[in-house]
């Protein structure tokens, strides 16, 4: 099946290709633009408005994916507010900045990413995946791979931050790679 991605962000692209390789899903990409429509509160809804869109725009298939950092010592923050927790023009390295700054002296420094996938159909139908990846927030960024926090994500069980860790190495435990076969076991069905 060839489905659409909804996303403007090539980390996520990657990721998710990568990660499909191989299953019944091919991702295809096609220019268009998606929007302000985070506007829900939970990863679900995200994901469904930002498939909802873009299945209006392009009228086939559509892959979205809601994913966030949820900090322990912050209460579950920045949770799906995660790419915009610097403000309207974060960027990854000032979301980074203020995460640290927000737990300098923490001890507690506990997290997971959580990623919510929907594959919605032009029938209406839909399919979701979830998946989470736990781990703690280093006291400074390490490494150049991945994307987002990943500097300063360490994996459970991991002393290498989640962006010092091989593409692969990542999307066989990440929250991603969870929630993205998690979908195609869903599918599988169909
Ligand atoms: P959204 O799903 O487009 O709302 O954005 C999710 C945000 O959460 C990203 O912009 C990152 O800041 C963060 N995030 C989600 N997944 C990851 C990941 O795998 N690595 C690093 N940051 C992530």
């Amino acid at each position: 099946m060839r489905v659409v991605l909804a996303t403007s962000n090539p980390g996520k692209l990657a990721e998710a290709r990568a990660i499909l390789a191989g299953s019944p899903i091919e991702i295809v990409t096609v220019p268009m633009w998606l929007g302000e429509v985070e506007t829900g509160t939970t990863y679900l809804e995200n994901a469904r408005l930002k498939a909802a869109n873009a299945l209006r725009f392009v009228g086939r298939p559509v892959l979205a994916e809601d994913a966030g950092l949820e900090v322990d010592a912050l209460h579950g923050a920045p949770g799906p507010r995660s790419a915009r927790f610097s403000g309207t023009a974060a960027t990854d390295a000032t979301n980074n900045a203020k995460l640290l700054r927000l737990l300098e002296g923490v001890a507690l420094r506990s997290a997971r990413y959580r990623a919510v996938a929907v594959l919605a159909l032009p029938n209406g139908e839909d399919f979701v995946g979830e998946g989470v990846f736990e781990g703690s927030i280093a006291t400074e960024p390490r490494g150049s791979g991945g994307f987002g926090y990943d500097p300063l994500f360490v994996p459970d069980g991991e002393r290498r931050s989640a962006a010092e860790m091989k593409p692969d190495e990542k999307n066989r435990i990440s929250h991603r790679g969870l929630a993205l076969r998690a979908l195609v076991a869903e599918i599988a069905d169909l």
